[in-house]
């Protein structure tokens, strides 16, 4: 782009022709445009040398780009048909272009008919052309490519001619280059795609082979346990019910795992409602009490009386409920307090759910709404994969809301989300 916009400068300081200067500028604009709207040289390459043509005789015109050893026909257009097509490619060795490669200047053969220096020359007389220049496509000192121009007139090529077509190559060299780093990031792009599915293919199939046996595992534990109930202080009760504990967490993992998939290869499924969340607070709240009271941890609820209706989905809010109340009690010692409040603002309603267990420092509050991060004091001393406050976060977000944690090392934390307060709807 800059090498274009200083073309347009030097243009604007040159004294040539008004008229001159003008097809120039045509021309310029013309490279303008394929830079914004299309980087695919090859489709424009066509109107390029139309427009070209204004200012120089062409009968034919090509853009080589030098790969490794080969050379690589990048855009053609052609009046007098020609013996090769965007897409071929050819040795390099003994090829002008390699001649233009190793000497880094523009080759000028003014009549091929009294002398032909390249193995092409050949086929080039055979179709017609007479006159050929050859011009080097560069970065720095780097030539990557070639533009020839050619035309069934001997002599075709003037200095006039050169001066403008040197210019342009300035700015067909930037193009091409732009035109190839996108080619390379597109093919990044789909290659990195590609793998994600498959990886994505991979968790999906994996967290569905151990879903089916630990659905009979869990079926198995219950009846045994309904079972053994009559020993109740058997010490084979309460391993069973480790062992129904055990498989809950697993299931709930995995479950975070098929959820992550999905929502990477597909985007959640959401089913909106109107929704009072009230009920939905107090029933987690409910939920928690007999969890807190085993770890001596106090939990209160802070509701307003009257709570706006938001669109939501429900199921997902529950997840986002339980993954953050899970990580307060999870994270917060004996004897902690959490508390589950919600505020409304003039568009929103917030919820956050505080604790004042260790705290999360800046730099990690950056990073534990991103897949699979866990902090690493955390790692050895709590379960998890990392991945429930990414998917609630993205949950909140699907709904228009945003999520946010304000925290401070070995004060506590508050995690939050606001979702937007729903339409009146009649
Ligand atoms: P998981 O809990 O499965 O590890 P999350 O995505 O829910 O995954 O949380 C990521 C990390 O964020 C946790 O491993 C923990 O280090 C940190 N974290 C989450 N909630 C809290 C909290 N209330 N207090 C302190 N750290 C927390």
């Amino acid at each position: 782009m800059d090498s274009v916009l200083k073309g347009i400068e030097i243009y604007k300081r040159n004294s040539w022709s008004q008229e001159r200067a003008q097809q120039e500028l045509t021309i310029v604009n013309k490279l303008l445009g394929i830079i914004v709207y299309n980087l695919n040289i090859n489709e424009v390459f066509k109107d390029l040398v139309n427009e070209l043509r204004k200012a120089v005789n062409v009968d034919w015109a090509g853009i080589v780009l030098i790969r490794g050893k080969v050379a690589h026909f990048y855009a053609l257009s052609s009046k007098i048909g020609s013996a090769w097509k965007a897409g071929d490619t050819v040795s390099l060795k003994g090829t002008s272009i390699a001649w233009i490669a190793a000497n880094k200047k523009v080759l000028v053969e003014p009549d091929l008919a009294q002398k032909r220096e390249f193995r092409s020359d050949e086929s080039h007389l055979k179709r017609g052309l007479r006159s050929i220049v050859y011009l080097p496509l560069s970065v720095k000192t780097e030539v990557f490519g070639v533009l020839t121009i050619a035309s069934t007139r001997p002599n075709a090529y003037g200095e006039q001619e050169l001066a403008l077509l040197e210019h342009l190559c300035t700015q067909i060299a930037g193009v091409v280059r732009a035109a190839q780093l996108y080619e390379v990031e597109v093919e990044e792009r789909l290659k990195l795609e590609k793998e994600k599915g498959e990886r994505l293919q991979f968790i999906n199939a994996l967290a569905h082979e151990l879903k089916t046996p630990l659905t009979s595992i869990v079926a198995s534990g219950g009846l045994l346990l309904e079972e053994l109930k009559e020993e109740a202080q058997s010490p084979r009760v309460r391993l069973i019910e480790n062992v129904i504990r055990a498989t809950d967490t697993l299931e709930a993992r995995l479950s975070e795992l098929l959820d992550m998939a999905k929502m990477e290869s597909l985007g959640f499924k959401m089913v909106l409602e109107l929704l009072d969340i009230r009920p939905l607070l107090q029933n987690m709240f409910n939920g928690f009490l007999p969890v807190a009271n085993k770890k001596r941890q106090s939990l209160t609820l802070d509701i307003p009386p009257s709570v706006p209706i938001v669109k939501a989905d429900k199921q997902r809010l529950e997840q986002i409920l339980l993954n953050m109340l899970t990580n307060a009690f999870k994270f917060t010692g004996e004897g902690g307090r959490i508390q589950i409040r919600l505020r409304i603002t003039s568009t929103e309603i917030v919820v956050e759910i505080e604790d004042d267990g260790p705290g999360i420092t800046k730099e990690e509050q950056e990073r534990i709404f991103t897949p699979y991060y866990r902090i690493e004091t955390d790692r050895q001393r709590f379960p998890g994969l990392g991945l429930g406050l990414t998917l609630s976060k993205q949950m909140v977000e699907r709904h228009g809301g945003k999520m946010w944690v304000k925290s401070e090392l070995g004060k506590g934390s508050i995690f939050a989300f606001a979702l937007p307060i729903a339409e009146h709807e009649e």
